[in-house]
């Protein structure tokens, strides 16, 4: 199945093919054709699968063949709404990039940053919108946006908005929205909660599921050290000396817990950053620009800030810290070797986190390698789990990733820097992406 065979037009056919798109991945290349039809969709799939595009393009497409545009150009007639605002602009950028040639302007509103400069890109015109649920609802309940025109809605990472406690301002945005629509809804993981809001949403719909790839935990090459926690800082450092190169990506679990690993590496001087939600919306844009650019070799992240973070070329994930989900787990090692085989993930387990890795092999069906002697071993390394467990949250599936076409081409990398680059500047399509 090509593109072309879904009979896009021309301009978005153009336009992929620059991106160096050549086949739909599996989610594309099932809910396109539902949408060209303008049946309402359920998506259970995650970032990571081409999603942004599956959606994307047929919106593009609809907004560009059926609207005249003379008649609403530049009024919101498509609405797209994601929980975080790394989300927000990776997706801006991949619908600039797709409707390069359509005349459609995008613009991506989020909290964190003063209003002005996304009300004067509404006031501009703009015929998709992507925007954070808080922020969104500001916007509308000071009037700055109007749904009269509005013909496409799609609510993005349904599961994380109400991890974050978002549900309430997704129902008022539901019920403001005009009854004639087309309604996208996608979810990684679908509990009872998520079930019911989709109905609340949707018409007649149809249901695409992306299987998450058992393959993420055998693609990734994994292995865990057992380490104490007053040896973990040392022992980074360490691994980190070791691969002066790579790209690493640390997963901290707190906030704090991500400044002080940021703290210790300085005083090995090994610069780093850490992106978490008390980070302002500028230091968390120029961290994750400079480690996507390579200038920033080493970020520390926790889940929420991290989560659907597109990073190329990233060789090296390290759990400081196990996540009690183990669902977690296999999200965070399926950031690396995303395209290739090559991923590395390691982990660090003191002896209270030794539960949660007997979690984690269940989930994962596989024993993560312990990598036995390191230098800084010490009698809580060896130490036998006692400790309480906490309990799990119950989520139904694995949030692997990896079900995407590969896109490790040069050609990829080259575009995706050249967005990166351009990330702060404000471009005619996409007006407030500081
Ligand atoms: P997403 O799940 O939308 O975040 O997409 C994940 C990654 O896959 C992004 O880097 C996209 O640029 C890339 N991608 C999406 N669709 C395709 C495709 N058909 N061929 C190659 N790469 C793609």
């Amino acid at each position: 199945m090509t593109f072309k065979e879904l009979g896009l037009a021309e301009p978005i056919l153009k336009a992929l093919k620059e991106e160096g798109y050549t086949n739909p991945t599996p989610i594309q290349e099932q809910s396109i054709p539902i949408l060209l039809k303008g049946k309402d969709l359920l998506g259970v799939a995650q970032t990571g699968t081409g999603k942004t595009a599956a959606f994307g393009i047929p919106i593009l497409h609809h907004l560009y063949e059926g609207i005249s545009l003379r008649q609403n150009k530049r009024k919101v007639k498509a609405l797209i709404v994601t929980p975080t605002r790394e989300l927000a602009l990776q997706i801006g950028e991949s619908l600039t990039a797709y409707g390069k040639y359509t005349g459609l302007r995008n613009t991506v509103i989020f909290g964190g940053v003063k209003q002005g400069k996304q009300v004067s890109a509404l006031n501009q015109g703009v015929d998709i919108l992507i925007a954070t649920p808080g922020r969104l609802l500001d916007l509308m309940n000071q009037g700055f946006i109007s749904f009269r025109d509005l013909k496409f809605v799609v609510l993005d990472e349904a599961d994380q908005m109400l991890d974050m406690g978002f549900i309430h301002d997704i129902k008022k945005l539901i019920a403001a929205l005009p009854p004639k629509r087309q309604s996208l809804f996608f979810s990684a993981t679908m509990p009872k909660t998520i079930v019911e809001l989709s109905r609340k949403m949707l018409g007649d719909f149809d249901r695409v599921t992306i299987k998450p790839e058992q393959a993420t935990a055998e693609k990734v090459e994994q292995g865990v050290y057992f380490v104490s926690k007053g040896n973990k800082p040392n022992l980074l450092v360490h691994l980190l000396q070791q691969r002066p190169q790579d790209s690493v990506l640390v997963f901290s679990r707190t906030k704090h817990g991500a400044n002080k690993i940021v703290k210790k590496l300085a005083q090995a001087a090994i610069k780093s950053a850490a992106i978490h939600g008390n980070k302002s919306q500028t230091a968390r844009q120029k961290a994750l620009g400079d480690f996507k650019d390579g200038i920033l070799k080493v970020l520390v992240a926790t889940d929420i800030a991290a989560r659907g973070i597109d990073v190329e070329e990233l060789s090296l994930v390290i759990n400081y810290d196990l996540p009690n989900v183990s669902e977690t787990y296999v999200h965070r090692i399926g950031r690396t070797g995303r395209a290739s085989a090559s991923g590395i993930a390691l982990s660090f387990c003191m002896a209270e986190e030794r539960p949660y890795l007997r979690d984690i092999e269940k989930l994962i069906k596989q024993e993560v390698p312990r990598l036995g002697e390191h230098p800084f071993m010490d009698d809580a390394s060896e130490q036998e789990a006692p400790v309480k467990r906490q309990p799990q949250r119950s989520r139904n599936k694995p949030a692997a990733k990896n079900n995407g076409q590969s896109r490790n081409t040069s050609q990829n990398r080259n575009r995706n820097r050249n967005r990166n680059r351009n990330r702060n500047k404000n471009s005619s399509n996409t007006g407030s992406k500081e």
